[in-house]
């Protein structure tokens, strides 16, 4: 896909989607009405791929969240709590076959899921989670606040799912942000890097979730991408101030200011979603090394 550079950090960026989703339009855009009642009466949808990052760094493949698991639409049993399932089918049309797995993914792009030495996890959500039973050998970067909601009463009913995150032998690290001396990142505060060389920093933006984080990937040769995982599913929308149906809407509006300010400093950072159906053409046309 792209020529390789070796004196780059980061080699290419590029993306796939484990299946895809329908989410109501009052998910993605937001609605004056209680989440409770459009959740329980919406009948618009909007399709939306279900994207997996893969970061060539010189030192190994990173991935920027693990999609979803197949097993999802055979296994009834998946989400094991009742109300979860009933909420789950409400709120998402997941269209995912047999060969949506990581790991046939990854093939797809001349990758063994073996390479993977780490996959930093947005938030804890199932279809942020689905394809970690595929990379027991990697470790898996999740923020410690995040992670604190496996603790609370009842996370399935945030589509938290304890026996698909807590596999035996998967290597979960928690990450607490550190506070940072470097002015492009001041708007944040506080960031993690990933490798200690400045290509993959971890920010805190909170929101979607109490404990979610995004990734700054920086090479010298293309323009700075920021994975925000769920925080919008549209960078149109986050750019208008335009906070989706879930999460603490002022969370999510302290994290958006955050991420316009960096673009203020950054005016070539591109933003990228999950959720973002351009992704593939954005990165196509955005390559670190080409
Ligand atoms: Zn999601």
């Amino acid at each position: 896909m792209s020529e390789r550079r070796t004196d780059q950090l980061i080699k290419s960026v590029q993306v796939f989607s484990t299946g895809s989703g329908g989410q109501h339009k009052e998910h993605r855009y937001g609605s004056r009405l209680p989440s409770l009642l459009w959740v329980l009466t919406s009948r618009s949808w909007v399709e939306v791929p279900i994207n997996v990052y893969v970061i060539e760094h010189r030192d190994g493949l990173v991935l920027f969240d693990a999609g979803l698991d197949p097993a999802i639409a055979s296994d009834p049993t998946y989400i094991s709590n009742a109300i979860g399932r009933f909420f789950r089918d409400r709120l998402f049309r997941l269209n995912i076959g047999p060969d949506d797995t990581l790991a046939k993914n990854l093939g797809r792009l001349g990758y063994a899921a073996a390479e993977v030495r780490t996959v930093v996890v947005s938030h804890l959500h199932f279809d942020h989670i689905g394809g970690i039973g595929e990379v027991p050998q990697a470790e898996l970067l999740v923020s410690s606040d995040e992670w604190r909601l496996l603790s609370s009463p009842h996370p399935e009913r945030d589509f938290i799912l304890r026996e698909h995150i807590e596999l035996p032998g998967a290597q979960w690290r928690q990450i607490d942000f550190t506070p940072t001396d470097e002015s492009l990142l001041a708007p944040f505060g506080s960031a993690h890097d990933v490798r200690g060389d400045g290509s993959m920093v971890l920010l805190p933006t909170p929101g979607h979730t109490p404990g979610s984080l995004s990734m700054l990937v920086r090479s010298g040769g293309g323009p700075p991408l920021l994975l925000v995982g769920d925080l919008t599913y549209d960078v149109g929308l986050l750019m208008k101030d335009q906070v989706p149906g879930t999460g603490d809407k002022t969370q999510l509006r302290s994290s958006f200011a955050k991420v316009r300010a960096l673009k203020q400093k950054l005016p070539d950072l591109v933003i990228l979603p999950t959720h973002d159906p351009a992704a593939t053409k954005i990165l196509r046309n955005n390559l670190p090394a080409s």
